[in-house]
């Protein structure tokens, strides 16, 4: 299957280094570990088996961007529940029963190989929010039965057993706790048990901390980037990473401009002022205001391209986690579909060559190149007993 999406991307690439590295990305496994198609995918309806034009994920793309493994998100917001969890884990079930060819569910380290060897996608699941177990161990362990591979303790939203890096940050005055509660512990262990993987993205440094010396396995940040770069509290400051890696965990870096760029919320505000009367106006001509804004947005894409952060400085994110903690303890976890904006020339999933050839480009190892695809990721499923 792989050899389509080579013979496509060499006829628009033609330097012999890109080709170069485009062997590695098709020798590779590569996995990214968050993705946030599914919540789209129940409100629209799409099939994202068949090419969209929209969006940053489809089988399809995927395909093209040598993607092997694929965490969905089950993600919500504050307002979410175990029903809503397992709605959406319901639309990847049924995403996979309409292209059986092209998808599998995996949930260790063997039937990932054994779906890539077939040429799927090996498909994986994430809970992005420990607020949709509310509070029930026995819901941790039917979401597991499900197959959740990972679960992130909070997303914004504190849980009553661990604290976010939002409201540690901004609302920390009106915490009833600071990272894990009793009940926090044995949502850890019970996960240690179930070889759920603890994810740390989205946690307050207390959670972090906390349930770093509560797991018995290596822990990791699905979707976080470096703090050394943009002092934003979703980022993980230095000794967070070497934290994280020193359980033998792994960061995966998130590809969001507003997360990797230090100049890009500035830049968001200038583009909000400036195009902010006309989108009042085309809110009330439409009566919807996500119609305006995406005529808004088609209209001024330009400026919306112009504000994208760098390739490089996703690249130097990477780099920087890898001089600080080593080239086993650090991955890839795009947040395609979870936000407005990533660096230039990542659109979406057919792109991962670009970052194959930029590692390369600044003399990794192919070894290393490998582990950071995919390598690290499923070493880390095996030390959590998949
Ligand atoms: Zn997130």
């Amino acid at each position: 299957m792989k050899k389509i999406f080579i013979a496509l991307f060499l006829l628009s690439t033609f330097s012999a280094f890109a080709q170069k590295g485009l062997k590695l990305h098709q020798k590779a496994i590569v996995i990214d570990t968050h993705g946030d198609i599914l919540s789209d995918q129940i409100k629209s309806g799409i099939d994202v088996g068949q090419r969209q034009q929209g969006g940053n994920f489809d089988l399809v793309r995927a395909r093209e961007g040598g993607l092997d493994g694929q965490v969905f998100s089950v993600w919500s917001d504050a307002s979410g529940d175990f029903a809503l969890a397992n709605r959406q884990i319901d639309s990847l079930d049924a995403l996979i029963r309409r292209h059986p060819d092209m998808i599998a569910k995996v949930r260790t380290a063997a039937e990932l190989k054994a779906a890539v060897r077939k040429g799927k996608l090996a498909a994986m699941i994430g809970v992005e929010g420990g607020h949709m177990i509310e509070d029930r161990l026995d819901n941790l362990n039917a979401l597991a039965e499900r197959g959740m591979i990972y679960m992130t303790l909070t997303w914004n939203n504190s849980t009553t057993w661990s604290s976010s890096a939002f409201e540690e940050t901004f609302k920390r005055d009106s915490l009833k706790q600071l990272g894990l509660t009793e009940l926090g512990k044995q949502v850890i262990r019970r996960m240690n048990d179930l070889g759920v993987i603890v994810d740390l993205s989205h946690v307050g440094e207390s959670t972090l901390y906390d349930a770093i010396n509560a797991s018995t396995k290596p822990v990791m940040a699905s979707h976080s980037s470096a703090y050394a770069f943009n002092t934003h509290q979703r980022n993980l400051k230095d000794d967070q990473i070497r934290a994280i890696a020193k359980t033998g965990g792994v960061v995966f870096v998130n590809f969001y401009s507003g997360f990797i760029d230090s100049t890009y919320s500035r830049k968001q505000m200038q583009f909000n002022s400036a195009h902010k009367d006309e989108l009042a106006q085309l809110t009330q001509k439409y009566n919807s205001r996500s119609k305006a804004s995406a005529e808004i947005n088609q209209k001024y894409r330009q400026e919306l391209e112009d504000m994208r952060a760098p390739l490089s400085l996703l690249i130097d994110h990477i780099d920087y986690m890898v001089k600080l903690a080593g080239a086993d303890h650090v991955g890839l976890g795009a947040d395609y579909d979870g936000a407005e904006s990533y660096p230039k020339g990542l659109d979406d999933v057919s792109k991962y060559p670009l970052i194959t050839g930029e590692l390369l480009n600044r003399g990794y190892s192919k070894k290393d190149v490998k582990k950071i695809l995919g390598g690290n990721f499923i070493r880390l499923l095996k030390a959590n007993g998949r």
